[in-house]
């Protein structure tokens, strides 16, 4: 009965391959063997941010000052922060089908790219708990799940250390930071969270994951929650680093570095040639 239904399954997948043929959700290529949602060069491509970085906010920079211009006149409450990537369009892409189009599945390919980054950076070495940046309660039963929940489970399992999954929670449903400029987004986010068991972060070195970094005020918000209920250090890893529209100059500097830098045998990929074809691809690619 099992193997029928198996079988049955396996037959139906196939059927809906035929009509449906599985497309990368980035790019729209086909997908081939084990690929799944997202295809091997796309993945490749996606630019890693390598030294020099601030080593506060982790944002790329041209000469290896060690803070950029932002992290010298501000004062983050996190001890250090990293991104395994530039938020890039291939990075939006992907973390727009994991966040809003529902493929949880991506969790596991996005969280074994933070703990490369982790595990890269000597710094993270001591670190005892992972922390996710919660949602508030109304956006989480909207969207279903919480994609720093999910992160921050899979590299849990990458990494060996412990989630305190219920440790922080969001007081305040806070309006998209999306379309605010630093000082409104700090504002918009002080005070959205609080320590609900003090005794599970007092004293210990927690990493504070979270999908995107932009300004830093949301994870700046979660270590002041955080150190004030006595956690020992707060630092934070990303997947990606936004910049902010005033200093997109830098990224425009890591790109054409990175640009220049592609098939002459340096271990950062370069950003992939434009697909003039990609949004009608991608979509096709929708389910
Ligand atoms: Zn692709
Ligand atoms: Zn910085």
């Amino acid at each position: 009965m099992e193997s029928l239904s198996g079988s049955l399954k396996g037959l139906l997948s196939d059927l809906l391959d035929f009509i449906y043929p599985p497309h990368c959700g980035v790019c729209g290529r086909g997908l081939i063997g084990e690929q799944r949602v997202v295809c091997d060069a796309c993945w490749q491509d996606l630019g890693v941010i390598a030294e020099p970085f601030c080593q506060k906010c982790g944002i790329p920079l041209s000469n290896p000052d060690l803070l950029c211009a932002t992290c010298k006149a501000r004062r983050h409450l996190f001890s250090f922060a990293r991104s395994h990537g530039l938020f890039d369009e291939t990075f939006q892409k992907i973390v727009h089908l994991f966040k809003y189009r529902r493929m949880r599945s991506l969790a596991r390919p996005l969280a074994d790219l933070m703990a490369g980054t982790m595990g890269a950076d000597p710094r993270f070495a001591g670190m005892q708990a992972l922390v996710p940046v919660p949602l508030h309660t109304v956006k989480c039963r909207a969207r279903g799940y919480n994609q720093s929940d999910l992160l921050a489970r899979e590299l849990s399992r990458a990494i060996q250390l412990p989630v305190l999954e219920r440790a922080l929670v969001r007081t305040v449903n806070t309006q998209s930071q999306s379309k605010l400029n630093l000082s409104e987004r700090a504002t918009n986010v002080r005070n959205a969270f609080r320590v609900k068991d003090p005794g599970q972060v007092r004293d210990k070195r927690i990493v504070v994951v979270d999908d995107v970094l932009t300004t830093g005020s949301t994870v700046d918000a979660c270590a002041a929650a955080l150190m004030q209920e006595g956690a020992g250090e707060v630092c934070v890893i990303t997947l990606a680093r936004a910049v902010e529209p005033g200093k997109a100059a830098k990224a425009e500097t890591r790109d054409s570095r990175l640009g220049k830098s592609r098939g002459s045998g340096s271990g950062n990929r370069g950003q992939r040639p434009r697909l003039e074809t990609r949004d009608s691809l991608k979509e096709k690619t929708d389910p």
